[in-house]
């Protein structure tokens, strides 16, 4: 029994109870040697002894005696100074197996807790919350494309942001709370929790704010949100697994209502989990039964405000779900391997719904990564437009940097065949990634669009207003045409135009837009040229 319990031992509490069992047998060595001369010494024989040794001068026993009180007393003081000794090496010991344990239970990177650290903290206050009757807060704090930052930038760069993320984190929350990492860009906080669900939703808020911020990383400005999800003991759980388990159920309902967000645990989402788990099997029967449809959104010219054409953005309308984001859904088909049924759906129906667009109004498809290394890809394109009776040169194909990061030589065949199809091929996202201007020299781009966030952040950070004009100075150079995305206000588009940027595309002139919608959309416009157009010629004649 005993044997058996000392092998289950940890080899650090063996050579615990080892240093301490030496350490004591030392310290009673000491004490017996010590016991011994002073008994010796009190006791009247002993004296006689000595009395004796000296008044006949026998020599031997003298030095015996000498010898044997320098014996015990060097013994004493050795041992004394190695149970000293032991003492620090032990005190030594424990620190460093503190610091080991503490290190195991703290996340290397950013010095949060870790996942197993944060468990063990989760259990014992959700313990110490059940017997006071108290309640807890618990937040899932999840990166939104936090992939893309570290497959453009590489991991050094996501490394930093991550704990710039967590720095950012911390600062929103107070003393009284708990932060982990609980693995790669999902974080967590525990908070006791009053009553009052403003304060939590205050709280989610400053995450989504803070992390928001402008971030400049080794030089380059890296764009991070994140979703929260929320969920509260005991009202929503009763366990720390459980809890955890509604915490993330929330944060996935956050993301799927179009990320940066946070959103509470409802009863009811975990019957949406369900759903989430078989969105995979859904995404085929979606695919099969046309639920997911191109929507268009228009792009114009900013000289006269003409309709350019349109930017297809897939939708997916699920009967039960509701809207799910392409966000979503389009890095879930291209893990299922459903990417290629998907786009070519996609591709199919925008070409028939914009066969009878009027010219020169053109149709812009978003590529995936995945198509970029097919080497098909152009001829697919090329077959579907000429079944739908639709123009090449009126296509446009939307490349965004992380597919050319993915296999850049791959991707330079592929546009090279559809730019020899007369297909126009669009740099997406430009100014998002790290290498931007080896795909500018080295790739035969027609238009470079700007990334919707520089021009969000104008107003905030006056640098993205100076990467604009520089990006639309850029490109002019290089006798490429620019568009900018996310065009909110009318200020942005007269700033756009002054800069020298053709084209423009966002809520301002229109959100995307069901394909019936658009064919009114473009009868209204065609109407209004008409009008224009007659008016303009009246004017002539009048002159
Ligand atoms: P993207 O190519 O950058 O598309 C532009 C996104 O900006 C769209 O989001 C659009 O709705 C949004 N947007 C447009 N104007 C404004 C504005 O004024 N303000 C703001 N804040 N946003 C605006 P959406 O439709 O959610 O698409 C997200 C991304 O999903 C797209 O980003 C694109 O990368 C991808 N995607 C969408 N459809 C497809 C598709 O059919 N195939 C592939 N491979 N990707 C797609
Ligand atoms: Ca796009
Ligand atoms: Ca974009």
């Amino acid at each position: 029994m005993a044997l058996a319990k000392l092998k289950s031992m940890p080899v650090s509490a063996l050579m615990g109870r080892l240093k301490a069992g030496l350490l004591s047998r030392n310290v009673f060595i000491a004490a017996m040697a010590l016991a011994i001369w002073l008994i010796a010494t009190s006791n009247d024989v002993f004296w006689s002894v000595i009395e004796f040794v000296r008044a006949n001068k026998v020599g031997f026993f003298d030095d015996v005696l000498t010898f044997f009180t320098v014996a015990v007393v060097s013994l004493t003081i050795a041992v004394l100074l190695r149970s000293r000794d032991l003492a620090g090496e032990i005190k030594q010991r424990k620190l460093a197996e503190d610091e080991a344990n503490a290190l195991a239970r703290r996340d290397a990177l950013t010095g949060l807790p870790n996942r197993r650290s944060f468990e063990e903290e989760l259990g014992g206050l959700i313990a110490m919350a059940r017997q006071g009757r108290g309640c807890l807060a618990l937040f899932i704090v999840d990166l939104d494309r936090f992939k893309p930052v570290n497959d453009t930038n590489g991991h050094l760069v996501g490394d930093e942001v991550l704990q710039v993320v967590a720095t950012r984190i911390r600062r929103c929350v107070g003393t009284e709370d708990t932060v982990a990492r609980l693995g790669g860009d999902e974080f967590a906080i525990v908070r006791p929790f009053s009553g009052d669900q403003e304060q939590l939703a205050d709280v989610a808020r400053r995450v989504n704010e803070a992390l928001a911020e402008p971030m400049i990383v080794d030089a380059t400005e890296v764009d991070v949100t994140a979703s929260v999800g929320i969920a509260v003991y005991p009202d929503d759980a009763t366990t720390a697994a459980q809890l955890a388990q509604k915490a993330d159920l929330a944060m996935y309902k956050a993301k799927g209502g179009g990320r940066n967000r946070y959103a509470f645990y409802e009863a009811g989402l975990s019957r949406r989990r369900l759903e989430n788990a078989t969105l995979e099997t859904n995404l085929r029967r979606a695919i099969r039964e046309k639920e997911i449809a191109p929507h268009y959104q228009p792009l114009f010219l900013l000289a006269d405000r003409s309709l350019a054409g349109f930017e297809v953005l897939a939708r997916w309308e699920h009967p039960e779900i509701g809207r799910v984001a392409p966000d979503v859904f389009i890095p879930l088909a291209e893990r299922a391997g459903v990417i290629n049924d998907l786009t070519w759906c996609i591709v199919r129906q925008a070409c028939e719904d914009a066969a009878g667009w009027p010219e020169p109004v053109f149709v812009a498809f978003n590529i995936s990564v995945i198509h970029m290394q097919d080497k098909s890809l152009p001829q697919r394109l090329q077959a579907i437009a000429e079944e739908a009776g639709f123009a090449l040169s009126r296509l446009e194909v939307e490349i965004t940097e992380s597919a050319l990061v993915a296999d850049f030589n791959a991707a330079k065949e592929t546009i090279a065949t559809l730019k020899a199809l007369g297909i126009h091929v669009v740099l997406d996202d430009f100014g998002t990634g790290y290498s931007s201007l080896r795909y500018l020299s080295e790739l035969p781009f027609d238009k470079v669009k700007i990334d919707r966030r520089f021009i969000a952040k104008r107003r905030s950070n006056p640098k993205n207003e100076r990467i604009v004009a520089s990006i639309i100075g850029l490109a002019r150079s290089l006798g490429l045409s620019v568009v900018a995305e996310g065009v909110e206000s009318e200020e942005d588009a007269a700033w756009l135009q002054e800069l020298g940027c053709q084209q423009a595309q966002g809520y301002l002139f229109s959100p995307a837009m069901s394909a019936d919608q658009a064919d009114t959309y473009i009868t209204r416009r065609v109407a209004l040229y008409e009008r224009l157009d007659a008016a303009d010629s009246a004017r002539a004649q009048v002159a």
